[in-house]
């Protein structure tokens, strides 16, 4: 099976990850401070928090802005359901914001509605968080300014976007957010096993996600809220978490930091290839907006399904039964069950149906060859073809 997405591990990685375990520090040394030099370094981001997975990077981002009880957090549907669940955490309500149906990010244009809307019913969000959809930059200038006419905050989940840029600056500087979140899982860009961070240029935000992903503990005198005992002293000043990430894991992000650059290049590389293999075909390929740079994460194909005599599911298998681990991003968030308890229906958000009726995400990983996408195309082709019954 070609699988959608895996990750690549060379022998610097193996070394790395070795270097640390022969190491005193297994947790809490001197890799993860390391690690996240570097690609705050990279991005251009005054600070980086590293955690132990992008999902609690998003939980201490919402809590670090305060959102909480009574408050509404808005996404897009089509995300990974931890772009959402963040708030739920937080006591927090959840809305959506439909989709945009070049890009399939969240549209600024259904936010703008939505918002005057809202503001009419007294019910205005206290956090968007906008999702770079397979790698692709949403349009952040215009969610800004809205967030500046609104008065809602900024949350990047650039799960999909390490490498990716908007109007020629690295995602994850925050230019337009109050903090980027970026997932090291391993069929992410680049991996620490599990893994994620917090990016953000305010001091504030980033004392305070520093503190919640370590228990609200501090030794920090300044942060303390009397004078310590001894040397011994911390104090627990929050209400925190576990969320730090091991030395052995900064240590393969640090290494894989490395072919950041390569990973994004050779992605792009096989999606222009699958651009130009797939012209003439009965699928729309991914349109690129011209302000980004995109991170390319997935590769997703939309079916034009009254241009073939077969179904979304029946193309769907036929690429499975051929060996292509092809997979569906994503189920539109609002009809999973726990969120359609909540009262939404599948309908509320159109776009977001009408992509997931049709789309399929090929693979797209830096380790996938030529021939191997070769063999995916022929497949698509064949899968194509052929009726209904
Ligand atoms: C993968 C992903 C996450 C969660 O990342 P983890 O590191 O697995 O917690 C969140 N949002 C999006 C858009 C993702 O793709």
């Amino acid at each position: 099976m070609i699988p959608y997405g895996r990750q690549d591990i060379n022998q610097a990685d193996i070394d790395a990850v070795l270097e640390v375990l022969q190491s005193d520090f297994l947790t809490q040394g001197p890799k993860v401070p390391e690690f996240e030099a570097k690609v705050a370094g990279h991005v251009g981001a005054k600070h980086a928090l590293a955690v132990n997975s992008a999902t609690s990077a998003l939980h201490i981002a919402c809590l670090a802005l305060g959102l909480g009880e009574g408050d509404w957090l808005w996404t897009s549907p089509v995300t990974f359901v931890a772009s959402a669940n963040c708030g739920l955490y937080c006591g927090a309500k959840v809305d959506f914001v439909d989709i945009d149906p070049r890009t399939y990010n969240l549209c600024p244009k259904a936010l703008a509605t939505k918002l005057e809307q809202a503001e009419k019913e007294g019910r205005l969000p206290k956090v968007v968080v906008a999702v770079h959809l397979c790698g692709q930059p949403c349009d952040m200038a215009a969610i800004h300014e809205l967030g500046q006419r609104y008065g809602f905050r900024i949350i990047e989940d650039a799960s999909h976007t390490i490498g990716g840029k908007y109007k020629d600056e690295f995602i994850g500087n925050s230019h337009y957010s109050d903090i980027t979140v970026f997932s090291f899982h391993p069929v992410k860009i680049v991996t620490t096993a599990e893994g994620g961070m917090a990016l953000t240029n305010d001091d504030a935000l980033a004392t305070r996600m520093d503190l919640l992903r370590s228990h609200g503990i501090t030794r920090d005198q300044s942060l303390m809220t009397h004078e310590p005992d001894g040397p011994w002293y911390y104090q627990q000043v929050d209400l925190g978490f576990n969320y730090r990430m091991t030395e052995l894991q900064a240590a393969l992000g640090v290494s894989q930091m490395d072919r950041l650059d390569a990973f994004v290049a050779r992605r792009h590389e096989l999606a222009q290839r699958y651009d130009q293999l797939l012209t003439g075909l009965p699928i729309s390929t991914p349109w690129q907006h011209p302000d980004s740079y995109s991170g390319m994460h997935l590769y997703v194909i939309r079916l034009q399904l009254d241009k073939i005599d077969r179904t979304h599911r029946q193309v769907f298998e036929c690429l499975r039964e051929q060996g292509i681990g092809v997979n569906l991003h994503y189920i539109p968030v609002h009809t999973q069950p726990y969120y359609q308890a909540m009262g939404f229906s599948a309908e509320d958000f159109p776009e977001a149906m009408g992509y997931y009726r049709e789309a399929i995400s090929l693979p797209m990983f830096q380790g996938l060859t030529n021939v191997q996408q070769d063999k995916v195309i022929e497949a698509l082709k064949s899968s194509l073809t052929g009726s209904k019954t």
